[in-house]
């Protein structure tokens, strides 16, 4: 079965001569347990096709079809209730309280569900067992490590064992060994059935994946099945720095084009001029 479903889905932000196409017409069906790596240079729409996955915007057109739901028809309050039952979120910044402990952090998605104090924290006590932090409750964030802090951030997103599971750049702040440690709990996650869609820079994070997704201008140009373990061909031959001068975007976007096999010249073409135009229009801009 589908979780997710999204049909000719575009997201546009600005008006007039000031749009820009974050997601065009993008096609994506993911099935229940699958753990995707979505790659491609900044700027390529991925934050954005996270955010409308992950209920957080809402498409200017098209149809998104989560758990068999038509969610892009639901009004605010549905939307937000319905996000809060299915998804939980990984952020490459930790997003957590500072003025909360680890243990009531992990609780904050809890509160709304009328449990009794007691009970929350029994839950996030479990959770933070899972992460392997249960010695760790008491401690506030800036008592902890990079590592430890994205671990309770994952003990907070699965609390609610939520079907999906969004991380975007989960490991973007972490030294090799605390991405080591955050990644094998994703894949941990993964044997356990949870759906994971995963924003990654780092070509060597796709051998946790079962399948791997390449932006590029707002449009998925590359869809690989892969064996969890191994990296595929086309993620090794692509390296996008999290970077923000136009230079490195130009490296990665140039990188994703050599990378890209024959059978997807069409789209290398269409992308390739769409490129070109903005550059033109960018010279004449100055
Ligand atoms: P990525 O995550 O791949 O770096 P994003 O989804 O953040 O890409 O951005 C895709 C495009 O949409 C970029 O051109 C970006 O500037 C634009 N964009 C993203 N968010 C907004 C916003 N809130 N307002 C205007 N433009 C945006």
């Amino acid at each position: 079965m589908n979780i997710i479903e999204l049909k000719d889905v575009s997201k546009l932000y600005g008006f007039g001569d000031a749009t820009t196409v974050a997601v065009e017409e993008v096609n994506l069906r993911v099935k229940k347990g699958d753990f995707i790596a979505v790659m491609g240079p900044s700027g390529s729409g991925k934050s954005t096709l996270m955010n409308l996955i992950g209920l957080l915007d809402r498409p200017t057109q098209g149809r998104y079809l989560l758990n068999g739901r038509l969610v892009d028809k639901f009004g605010p309050r549905k939307r937000a209730k319905f996000r809060r039952d299915t998804i939980g979120f990984v952020f490459q910044a930790f997003n957590l309280l500072p003025q909360l402990t680890a243990l009531e952090n992990v609780a904050l998605p809890l509160a709304y569900k009328g449990k009794t104090q007691t009970k929350r924290l029994k839950q996030a006590g479990n959770a933070l067992e899972r992460v392997g932090l249960a010695d760790r409750e008491y401690f506030y964030p800036k008592q902890l490590s990079g590592g430890q802090l994205q671990r309770v951030a994952i003990a907070r997103a699965v609390v609610n064992a939520p079907d999906i599971l969004i991380a975007d750049e989960p490991t973007g702040n972490l030294d090799s060994g605390a991405s080591r440690v955050v990644m094998e709990l994703l894949s941990d996650l993964h044997k356990a059935g949870h759906t994971i869609m995963m924003v990654t820079h780092n070509p060597e994070l796709t051998r946790y994946a079962n399948r791997v997704v390449f932006m590029h201008d707002g449009n998925i140009i590359a869809d690989k099945d892969s064996d969890v373990g191994q990296v595929p061909d086309i993620a090794r031959k692509m390296y996008f720095r999290t970077r923000k001068t136009e230079e490195d975007d130009l490296e990665g976007v140039s990188a994703l084009m050599d990378a890209i096999p024959q059978d997807d010249k069409m789209t290398k073409k269409k992308t390739k001029k769409k490129s070109r135009k903005k550059s033109k229009k960018k010279e004449a801009k100055q």
